[in-house]
């Protein structure tokens, strides 16, 4: 494996630079941005995302008269869908990974595994510090969100539309959320990292400098309500649940992938999955860089893009000397 990226040691760098999406170039590049859009943005978890909204709304989902009313059973109901899907995941994944060590640490950005004796996590165990934050606050505010924005659609306490009679809007709307959701990811991790936020919720998920998939909803139960509280745009722009659901998979199921440590999960001899997401992991190693995710690259207007390279760490630590003097 070749030398990390900036400071760090023995890890996976990937050979290139963390680049902003076409779509933004300038001059533009009409054709690659529309590759870009349609294809490379959905490849190949935002494909399974969206399969999955719409089995989960046909098959997991209670029907629209049960949800009309608000009751424990069915918001419960709700919860046990998205607890299961997350421990699919995030449990396939730890099991490939750390426990069967498929692939060892090819692709892995950190050469180290996860502390299982540090006084940083709850019970000493990273692992099972994760999953406890992940499935007790995660999946529960997650799903309440989810749920209460289900029961305001099914009463008619907010707008609703239909795929039948809206096809091309809604469609609009789903590409939409990827934006809307890494939007929103920029704007509420801004604010986590101001200083008394920081101390009180955020730091919680940054214990985590060597990530695993349990780390990706880790989080604080203050941070996990600002969070998740991109579900409330569905109160005020109508669409339909596939896309509410869809929403919740992008900021419950998505960052399982991108905090699994990993760059690449390896299928095989020849065959490579993205796993990762260097960038986010680039705001995990360095914390005043990458607050957001590349399909909304305000870090780049912000000058807080770090690309990965030997530059962008040259120009972090000149940033850090200005703000110490
Ligand atoms: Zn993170
Ligand atoms: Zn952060």
């Amino acid at each position: 494996m070749t030398q990390s990226v900036g400071e760090q040691r023995g890890g996976y760098r990937p050979p290139d630079p963390v680049e902003v999406p076409p779509l933004y170039a300038w001059p533009p590049r009409p054709t690659a941005a529309l590759r870009w859009l349609l294809f490379d943005l959905w490849f190949p978890w935002g494909f399974l995302y969206v399969v999955l909204a719409i089995v989960v709304w046909n098959h997991l989902t209670p029907g629209l008269e049960r949800m009309a009313t608000l009751e424990v059973g069915w918001v419960t109901l709700v919860w046990l869908r998205n607890a299961a899907l997350l421990g699919l995941l995030a449990g396939g994944l730890h099991w490939w990974l750390y426990v069967r060590r498929t692939q060892g640490s090819d692709y892995k950005y950190v050469d180290r595994w996860p502390a299982t004796d540090s006084d940083r996590f709850l019970w000493r165990h990273q692992v099972r510090d994760n999953m406890f934050w992940s499935l007790a606050s995660g999946v529960t505010v997650w799903s309440l969100y989810e749920a209460l924005t289900l029961w305001a659609w099914a009463s008619g306490r907010i707008r609703g539309v239909v795929w039948s009679e809206a096809p091309v809007y809604l469609a609009v709307m789903t590409l939409l959320t990827f934006f809307w959701s890494t939007t929103h990811f920029w704007l509420n991790h801004r604010l986590l990292h101001w200083p008394p936020l920081y101390r009180t919720a955020h730091e919680l998920h940054h214990r985590n400098v060597n990530t695993g998939p349990w780390t990706g909803i880790s989080m604080h139960p203050i941070e996990h309500v600002i969070y998740f509280s991109m579900f409330l745009l569905w109160w005020v722009v109508p669409v339909h649940p596939t896309v509410i659901i869809l929403s919740g998979f992008f900021n419950g199921l998505s960052p399982v992938v991108t905090h699994s440590g990993f760059d690449q999960l390896a299928l095989g001899r020849r065959a490579r999955v993205t796993v990762g997401d260097l960038f986010h992991h680039l705001h995990h190693r360095h914390f005043e860089v990458n607050y957001g995710n590349t399909p909304s690259p305000i870090d780049a207007l912000a000058g807080t893009w770090h690309d990965g390279t030997d530059e962008a760490q040259e120009a972090l630590r000149h940033r850090r000397r200005a703000d110490q003097t």
